[in-house]
């Protein structure tokens, strides 16, 4: 992997998603390489779209310039990461997703944290004491770490995030776990869809699902991969079955489950928008 480190003008972000307010990305560009990842197409250094996976840039001065830029500004929920993953192998050694994650909490934004890395544990204490301000969500497509390997070439293995998934709870911090993308072919059987909702179930974890959409950056590294990115979005019919199946087996593990444009995302906004 290549870390370019760079000085870069600004830090938080308005972000068009409905649940978030603001986004911020410490780094540019995954090492975890995800072939079905959406960011490739938003990240804007060019190498690191080209070669996914293998470049990374490291906001060097982000937190500095995030304690300037949240003076005056409305509180609100940050997303912490929308196009990277904020925990990913370079956060060890910068901590750029800690400072920040510190600055935003201790003024009174509230986070929510989205990984696929248990060096997230880092931050847990913090988490924790704003746990009323705060939750972790952690990305798992399977739990079976040969069919996660399929799409994610440089991940830290499912069993590793649900262990993470485990601490946090015990902790009192609130855990989601993103059912996603969901890929026909891939991660859309009953017994993919069991284990996930197993996990879920014991870590105490909300679940939401989202399907594999084609961005020209994914479908070209899936393609590149030797599978097919048509294939693994599949078709209306499909979604429809397997979201039946997803709500079921949620239910049979007392799970909650919501897809990714339901209602409750906004909803959990506007509630916790009293926090602040
Ligand atoms: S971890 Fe997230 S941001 Fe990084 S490559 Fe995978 S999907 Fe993309």
């Amino acid at each position: 992997m290549r870390v370019v480190e760079i000085e870069s003008e600004g830090s938080i972000s308005r972000s068009g998603m409905n649940e978030l307010d603001y986004c911020l990305n410490p780094y540019l560009g995954c090492h975890h390489g995800c072939t079905y990842c959406y960011a490739i197409d938003m990240t804007s250094k060019k190498d690191a779209r080209d070669n996914w996976g293998d470049v990374i840039y490291v906001r060097k001065n982000i937190a500095r310039n995030l304690a300037s830029d949240i003076k005056g500004l409305k509180r609100g929920m940050v997303g912490i990461s929308t196009i990277t993953d904020p925990y990913q192998s370079a956060e060890a050694r910068y901590r750029l997703s800690g400072k920040c994650l510190k600055l935003l909490l201790e003024n009174g934004f509230r986070v929510t944290v989205q990984t696929k890395s248990p060096l997230a544990r880092l931050d847990f204490p913090l988490l924790s004491k704003y746990r009323n301000y705060s939750d972790i969500g952690y990305t798992i497509v399977s739990a079976d770490s040969r069919k996660t390997r399929l799409t994610e070439p440089h991940t830290p293995p499912p069993e590793a995030r649900f262990r993470a998934l485990m601490e946090a709870t015990a902790l009192g911090i609130h855990t989601w776990i993103y059912f996603g993308p969901v890929m026909k072919g891939i991660n859309d059987t009953p017994e993919d869809i069991s284990a996930v909702m197993r996990w879920a179930s014991l870590s105490r974890s909300r679940v939401i699902f989202d399907f594999y959409r084609n961005y020209d950056g994914s479908e070209r590294a899936i393609s590149k991969s030797g599978l097919n990115p048509k294939y693994m979005a599949g078709n209306e019919s499909w979604k429809n079955e397997v979201s039946g199946l997803i709500r079921k087996m949620a239910e049979e593990y007392s799970v909650e489950v919501n897809s990714e444009q339901e209602e409750w995302l906004i909803e959990r906004k506007k509630a916790f928008r009293t926090l602040f």
